[in-house]
Parts: C-alpha cells; sequence; structure tokens
C-alpha cells in the first residue's frame, strides 16, 4: 500500500473544521493544486436541514450523520477537476467516537455499489469535546472490495 501525504496545513485545517463543527460532523474535500499543494475545501453538513425536512428517510441528525451541501461539493469538485489540480481526499469527523470506516460512510463513498472516487482519499477524525484524538485515512482497495486504513505521513 502507497503511503499517502497529507499536508500539515490542510490537516490543521481539517482539525479546525471538526473541533468548530463539534458536536455536529463536518465534511469537506482536499484538493491538490498543480505545484501539490493541498488546500482544503469545507462542505457545509446539510444533514440536520435534511432530517428535519424528512425525518423518516433522513433518520440521524448531523451528531452522527452528514450530507454535503451539493452547491459546495460542486465547487470543491470543479476545483478538483482544473487542469493540473487533482482530488486527493474526502473528509468527515466523528463526534464522540472513532475514527473507523462505518458502514454508513462505505454506503456513502459507494452509492453505485463501487466508489464514485476510487482515487480519493478518505479522512475520518475522531473529535471528543472539540478536542481531535485521532485521524485515520482510508484508501478504496480494489482487491478487497472496500475502504481500507492506509498509511498516511503528515508533512
Ligand atoms: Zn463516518
Amino acid at each position: 500500500m502507497k503511503m499517502a501525504t497529507l499536508s500539515r496545513a490542510a490537516m490543521d485545517e481539517i482539525r479546525r473544521h471538526s473541533a468548530e463543527e463539534f458536536p455536529d460532523e463536518c465534511c469537506g474535500v482536499v484538493v491538490a493544486d498543480a505545484a501539490g499543494r493541498q488546500r482544503v475545501m469545507r462542505v457545509r453538513n446539510i444533514q440536520n436541514e435534511m432530517h428535519a425536512k424528512d425525518p423518516e428517510r433522513y433518520l440521524r441528525s448531523a451528531r452522527i450523520a452528514y450530507a454535503g451541501h451539493p452547491g459546495d461539493l460542486r465547487v470543491a469538485l470543479e476545483v478538483a477537476d482544473a487542469a493540473g489540480s487533482s482530488l486527493v481526499a474526502f473528509y468527515h469527523s466523528h463526534p464522540d467516537h472513532d475514527a473507523y470506516f462505518s458502514d454508513e460512510d462505505t454506503a456513502q463513498a459507494t452509492p453505485l455499489g463501487e466508489p464514485s472516487y476510487p482515487d480519493a482519499l478518505q479522512i475520518v477524525v475522531s473529535v471528543y469535546d472539540r478536542e481531535v484524538r485521532t485521524i485515520k485515512v482510508f484508501a478504496w482497495s480494489e482487491r478487497a472490495g472496500a475502504y481500507v486504513e492506509a498509511a498516511f505521513e503528515e508533512k
């Protein structure tokens, strides 16, 4: 498995976002420009709005789920699509839970049974009381047919 590299600046921004949104989940995208510089694009979590509008379909509140604002997501993916740029990772937080890639996370990342973005990493942040405890990174494994934990370095 290849070692993923995430910039300290990007990871610091993800930690800030996770702490700020606590006790709700946060989500966002990491994109790299042509020079390889990583940038975090926050995506609003609209899970609470969805839950309020349609609680039978969206059973869970933003404390234990996230739904990315479609407009924010579109903008982030457009930036990642620009010439020379790339989509590095999606991230979201787990308030008062550990950093693991849940069945719901897998379902969200593979809406059609296959990953929508197989080359993008999935970063999960465990945050308790606004303090980030651990961050884990997951990558799609073709062989396992699942997201598996990936080694990463922060620099
Ligand atoms: Zn999750």
